[in-house]
């Protein structure tokens, strides 16, 4: 029987701690302000853009909202975050993706000023990632990092195997765990002999979007499975990337969906929000 990591909780703590250093800085008379800019009416994004600023204001995060129509232009999203990047009472800039095809979204995340990147997604955060140096972080790939450091799963010298290669949680999730000194190997849909590939995991992240599709045959007996995926099965209910099922009984530990990576995101985003005033002092 595998040990569940428990997401939800992991994340809550971290919100505990979050609102303690929120109303530190509070009562030094420094607020924390996080932008978030919606441009159309996507109703996944409404719904993620409203779960973002609920938990901004459950630890005294300050949110700046732009709900911002689809005919927007390209050139007036960029006019907003250049005012923003400017604008000393907000720390962080947080522009909900995907964005309506007119607009090019390499060149609105370029026009966010690196120290208020809270997404982590800007090609210098990214750099920075890769070199060693302090910067934002990937929230969904950082929480990982979190919830298996709060878990005691040890990475250090650890195998470490990630299926998914995207630039929001496959690559930056390698470079973390390179960082905390697992051996780690990137797999994607070109990979031979995935499942094999795999067993030689002690840690096994998997991030491909496609539900159920690891079952225990990728899993060797006392593995971690950290499952990412938000999918819906066959009858429409939420799941993961992982058959939980299957594979449950051969890990040693593994994450739930519901209620594993999932809330560790959004703690990660607060998280980023108030390094982001500590960046903007240094
Ligand atoms: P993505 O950009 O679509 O990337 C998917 C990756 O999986 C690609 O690298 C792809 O390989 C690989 N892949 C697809 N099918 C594969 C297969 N059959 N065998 C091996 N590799 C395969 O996805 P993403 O944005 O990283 O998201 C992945 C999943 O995580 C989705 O379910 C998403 O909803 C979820 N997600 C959850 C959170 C959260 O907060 N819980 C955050 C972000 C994403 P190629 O590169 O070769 O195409």
């Amino acid at each position: 029987m595998a040990k569940i990591i428990d997401g939800k909780q992991i994340a809550q703590d971290l919100r505990s701690e979050l609102k303690e250093q929120v109303a530190k800085l509070s009562s030094e008379g420094k607020t924390v302000a996080l932008a978030v800019i919606l441009v159309g009416e996507n109703p996944a994004s409404q719904v993620y853009v409203r779960n973002k600023k609920k938990a901004c204001e459950e630890v005294g995060i300050q949110s700046l909202s732009y709900e911002l129509p689809e005919e927007t232009t390209q050139e007036e999203l960029l006019e907003l975050i250049e005012k923003l990047n400017h604008q000393s009472g907000c720390n962080g800039i947080l522009v909900q993706l995907p964005l309506p095809r007119h607009i090019d979204e390499d060149a609105v995340i370029a026009a966010i000023d690196p120290k208020k990147d809270v997404d982590g997604f800007h090609p210098v955060n990214v750099g920075k990632l890769s070199i060693g140096q302090p910067g934002f972080v990937s929230c969904t790939p950082a929480g990982i990092i979190q919830l298996l450091k709060r878990s005691d799963v040890a990475m250090d010298g650890k195998r470490a195997v990630i299926i998914g290669r995207s630039n929001i949680v496959g690559k930056p999730m390698s470079l973390l765990l390179l960082r905390e000194n697992a051996t780690v190997t990137v797999a994607h849909s070109h990979t031979a002999d995935l499942p094999a590939l795999c067993r030689e995991a002690d840690i096994l992240v998997v991030a491909i979007g496609r539900a159920k599709f690891v079952t225990k045959e990728f899993v060797k007996e006392g593995a971690v499975v950290i499952d990412v995926g938000m999918d819906r099965d066959e009858n429409g209910k939420l799941c993961g990337d992982v058959d939980f099922e299957s594979v449950e009984p051969v890990a040693s530990a593994i994450t739930p969906v519901p209620g594993g990576v999932g809330p560790m995101t959004i703690a990660m985003l607060l998280c980023n929000c108030v390094q982001s005033l500590e960046r903007m002092e240094m």
